[in-house]
C-alpha cells in the first residue's frame, strides 16, 4: 500500500473515505434499525434519541478505534473562521479502577467545550448562558491522526448560533422545504432538494524558513512591506504551467489525505501569479462540502509545514501580484437525480430550469446588498474591485443566448396563452435552450456571479473565508424567493383559473422585467460599470463596514426570521463578531507595520547610512578638497534615505496615534469605520518610504525578506 517515501500508491478509488464514517462503514458498524434511524434523521434533519444515540455511539468507537483512533472531538466552526477542537481519550476509569475506552450517545451528542473565549456579539452575556455544541449527522463523523472528529453546531443553551454551521444548516433546510415544493411542479416525485456545491481553492506557497522571516507573513499572513520584483507576473509563464516537483510531492501527499478523508479532490494546477495554486474537489452537498473546505485548508497547513512550506491563504498576500478567492460553484439537485439550473431534453425540464434561474437572478437583485455582505472581510476587501476579482458590486452575468431568451419571455401575454403562442413559446423558445447552452462557451471573469451552464459561481468569496457565510445567505435568499414564486403561481393558478404553466410564464415575465438591473454582461473591471451600477442604484460597498450594514436591515431582519434562519439577535451578534474581527485584523497590522518600521527597517537604514558617512569621511581623509568629486552619490543616497526615514517615522507615528484614540471608542461600528478610513490609509503612506528604502539600501543590510526571494521556487 505505501512506497518507500510512505506514499500511498493505490488507485485513489480504493481507499476513498476509509476514514469516514459514510454509509459503508455505517452499514458494517451500526445495526440495522441504528443505521435507519441514522439516515431517516439525516434525511429529514430530525433528532436522533438517545437509545439510538448511545448504540451509535458505539459502532462509531469500535469503527474509530480499529483506524487506531484513541481519542475523540466535537469539530466545530466558531465564528473566529478558524475550526474549533477540543480532545477527550476514549480512556476511562470504571467505578472500581479498571480502564476501559469509553464513548456514549451522551458524549456523541452533546459536548460543552470551555469555550468562553470564543466571540458572540454578546450572546452569550446577554443571556447568560453557556455554549455547547451537538453533533451534526448530515457531515460523516472522520478520524484524522488519531482523533475521531465529530463534526458539530455550536449554540448557546439559549439557541442562538454562535458559529457559522448553524445558520448554515437552517439554510439549507429552507431552501430544501421551497426548492421541494416548487420543483414538485415539474415532478411530483421530489422529495428532497439539496444545494451543492464545488469550491475552487486559491493559495500561494512560500518555503517555510523565509515566512518565518517576515514577523508580518507569520502575524497577518501577508506582506506589509516589500517592493515589487523585476519579474512579476508580467509574464505570465506561471499559469498552468509545469508545477515544481517539490510542489508536487506536497500536492500528492495532500490528495492521499483528502482522499482517506472523502474529499473528493480532482484538479490541481498552477494560478496566474507566481508560487500561487488551485485545488479544487468534485461538488458536494452544500453542508459537506464547507466542512470538507475548512478540513483541507487545516490539512494543507500540516502537509505544507511537512514539506518546508507555509500555506498562505490570504487573499491578497503580496501588493502587486494577483490576489487569492476562492469561486463557489451552486447549484440546487433533487433526490430523484435532477440538477435544477440544468437545461433538461423536455420543455417541461426547461421551464422547470427557467423557473430556478430566473428566481435565482431574481433573488440576487433583490438582496444584492447581502450578497455583498457575505464576502465581506478585511482581507478580501484588498481584492475586491482591485482589477483581478470582481467588484464590490453584486451583478449577474448569463451570456448573450440566455439573455435572448428571457428577452423573449418577456414578450409573453399576460394571462391566458393561445394554444399556438403555447407551443411557439416551448418549441422555439424553452425547447432551443439546451442547443443554445452546448456553445455557450462566452465567460466573463469580471463577474461576480455567473452563470457557467448547469450552476452559478460566487466570484467574490476570499481565499480565506469559511463558505457557509455565502452558502447561508444565497440559500436563504433563494428560499425566501421561492416561496414567494410558490405564493403568486398558486394565486394565479386558483384565482385566475390559469394552467401551472401559464401561471409560471405569467410570473417569470414580471421577475424577468423587474430584475433586469442585476443582469449585466459588459466588463466588470471598467470605471463605466461603476458609474452604470450608480444609475441603475445598486450598491457598491467598498469596504466591511459599510458592506456590514446591511445585515441589520429591516429587510435583512424580515428575511432572516421568516425563514427560520437567523433571529434579530443572532444577525446582530453576527454583525458585532465581523466588526470586530475587522478591526482585530487592522489593529494586528497596525502593530505589525510599525514594529517592522521601529526594529527592523529604522536601525537597518542608519547601520547603512553610517556605512555610507564612514566612506564619505574616509575620502575626505584622504584625498582633502578632491574629495567632492567622489562623494557626491554617497551623499545623494544618505540624503534620500534621511527624508525617507524622516517621513517614515512621521507617518508611522501619527499612524499609532490615531490608533491610539480609535481603541478608546465606544462602540465596535465606530471602531470598525475609523480604523477603515483613518488608519488604513497610513499603511499605504508608510509603504512608500519602506519601500523606497528598500531600493535605496545594500542588500546585505536589509533585514527582510524581499519578494523576488519569497515568490520563485525552485
Ligand atoms: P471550470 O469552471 O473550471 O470550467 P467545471 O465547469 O468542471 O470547470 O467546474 C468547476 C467547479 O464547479 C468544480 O469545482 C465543480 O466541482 C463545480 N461544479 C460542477 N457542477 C456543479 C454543480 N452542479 N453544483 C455545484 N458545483 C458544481
Ligand atoms: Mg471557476
Amino acid at each position: 500500500m505505501y512506497n518507500n517515501s510512505g506514499e500511498i500508491q493505490q488507485k485513489r478509488s480504493s481507499y476513498f473515505a476509509k476514514n469516514v464514517f459514510n454509509r459503508d462503514n455505517m452499514l458494517q458498524f451500526l445495526s440495522q434499525d441504528a443505521f435507519e434511524k441514522v439516515e431517516a434523521s439525516i434525511f429529514a434533519g430530525k433528532k436522533i434519541d438517545r437509545k439510538i444515540a448511545d448504540q451509535v455511539a458505539e459502532g462509531i468507537k469500535a469503527w474509530a478505534i480499529s483506524l487506531g483512533a484513541t481519542h475523540y472531538t466535537h469539530w466545530f466552526q466558531p465564528l473566529t473562521g478558524a475550526t474549533a477542537e477540543k480532545h477527550d481519550a476514549f480512556f476511562d476509569l470504571m467505578s472500581d479502577g479498571k480502564p476501559m475506552e469509553r464513548f456514549d450517545g451522551a458524549q456523541l451528542v452533546q459536548q460543552e467545550p470551555d469555550a468562553s473565549s470564543f466571540p458572540s456579539g454578546g450572546i452569550r452575556n446577554t443571556f447568560e448562558a453557556r455554549g455547547y455544541t451537538a453533533w451534526d449527522p448530515t457531515s460523516p463523523a472522520f478520524v484524522y491522526k488519531s482523533t475521531l472528529c465529530i463534526p458539530t453546531v455550536f449554540v448557546a443553551y439559549t439557541g442562538e448560533a454562535l458559529d457559522n454551521k448553524a445558520p448554515l444548516l437552517r439554510a439549507l433546510h429552507a431552501v430544501d422545504e421551497a426548492a421541494t415544493s416548487v420543483a414538485q411542479y415539474f415532478d411530483k416525485n421530489v422529495r428532497k432538494v439539496h444545494a451543492t456545491l464545488g469550491w475552487e481553492q486559491e493559495y500561494f506557497l512560500i518555503d517555510k524558513e523565509l515566512a518565518q522571516s517576515r514577523p508580518d507573513i507569520l502575524m497577518t499572513g501577508r506582506t506589509l512591506i516589500g517592493r515589487a520584483p523585476a519579474k512579476g507576473q508580467q509574464l505570465d509563464d506561471h499559469y498552468f504551467g509545469v508545477i515544481p516537483s517539490r510542489v508536487l510531492e506536497f500536492m500528492s501527499e495532500l490528495e492521499q489525505h483528502c482522499t482517506l478523508l472523502g474529499i473528493p479532490v480532482k484538479t490541481r494546477h498552477n494560478e496566474v501569479a507566481p508560487n500561487q495554486f488551485e485545488v479544487a474537489p468534485v461538488f458536494e452537498e452544500a453542508n459537506l462540502a464547507v466542512d470538507h473546505n475548512l478540513l483541507l485548508m487545516d490539512i494543507m497547513d500540516e502537509v505544507a509545514d511537512k514539506h518546508g512550506f507555509k500555506v498562505l491563504f490570504h487573499e491578497k498576500p503580496f501588493a502587486g501580484v494577483n490576489g487569492s478567492g476562492k469561486h463557489n460553484n451552486w447549484s440546487l439537485a433533487t433526490d430523484t437525480g435532477t440538477n435544477l439550473l440544468s437545461p433538461g431534453k423536455t420543455p417541461m425540464k426547461n421551464l422547470q430550469f427557467l423557473t430556478f434561474f430566473v428566481n435565482t437572478i431574481k433573488a440576487v437583485d433583490t438582496y444584492e446588498e447581502l450578497m455583498r455582505s457575505s464576502i465581506a472581510s478585511a482581507s478580501n476587501d484588498h481584492r475586491l474591485g482591485g482589477q483581478e476579482a470582481p467588484p464590490a458590486i453584486m451583478s449577474v452575468f448569463i451570456g448573450q443566448q440566455l439573455s435572448d431568451v428571457l428577452d423573449e419571455l418577456e414578450g409573453v401575454s399576460k394571462g391566458k396563452l393561445s394554444p399556438q403562442e403555447k407551443t411557439e413559446l416551448k418549441l422555439n423558445v424553452v425547447g432551443k435552450i439546451p442547443e443554445i447552452l452546448l456553445d455557450n462557451t462566452d465567460r466573463n471573469r469580471t463577474s461576480p456571479f455567473a452563470f457557467t451552464g448547469n450552476k452559478f459561481e460566487i466570484r467574490g468569496v476570499g481565499s480565506k473565508m469559511n463558505c457557509a457565510k455565502p452558502m447561508t445567505i444565497l440559500n436563504t435568499i433563494v428560499a425566501k424567493q421561492l416561496i414567494d414564486f410558490k405564493k403568486e403561481v398558486d394565486a394565479l393558478i386558483n384565482k385566475k383559473n390559469l394552467k401551472k404553466d401559464e401561471a409560471v410564464f405569467n410570473v417569470l415575465r414580471e421577475y424577468i422585467k423587474n430584475s433586469k438591473r442585476i443582469r449585466f454582461d459588459g466588463d466588470g473591471y471598467s470605471f463605466d460599470w461603476q458609474e452604470e451600477a450608480r444609475r441603475r442604484k445598486l450598491s457598491n460597498n467598498k469596504n466591511t463596514p459599510d458592506a456590514l450594514q446591511v445585515l441589520t436591515s429591516k429587510e435583512s431582519i424580515d428575511l432572516f426570521s421568516s425563514t427560520k434562519v437567523m433571529s434579530e439577535v443572532e444577525l446582530k451578534a453576527h454583525q458585532e463578531v465581523e466588526l470586530d474581527n475587522y478591526v482585530f485584523n487592522i489593529q494586528i497590522e497596525g502593530r505589525i507595520l510599525s514594529e517592522l518600521v521601529y526594529n527592523y527597517i529604522l536601525p537597518s537604514a542608519i547601520k547603512y547610512q553610517n556605512m555610507l558617512l564612514k566612506n564619505v569621511q574616509g575620502m575626505k581623509e584622504v584625498y582633502g578638497a578632491a574629495h567632492k568629486n567622489f562623494t557626491e552619490p554617497q551623499l545623494n543616497i544618505l540624503e534620500q534615505i534621511a527624508q525617507h526615514i524622516a517621513e517614515m517615522k512621521k507617518t508611522t507615528d501619527a499612524m499609532l496615534d490615531a490608533k491610539h484614540r480609535a481603541d478608546n471608542m465606544a462602540t465596535v461600528a465606530k471602531k470598525a469605520k475609523t480604523y477603515c478610513d483613518t488608519i488604513k490609509p497610513f499603511f499605504d503612506k508608510i509603504r512608500t518610504n519602506t519601500d523606497e528604502l528598500e531600493k535605496l539600501v545594500a542588500h546585505e543590510y536589509w533585514p527582510i525578506t524581499k519578494y523576488r526571494e519569497l515568490l520563485f521556487i525552485k
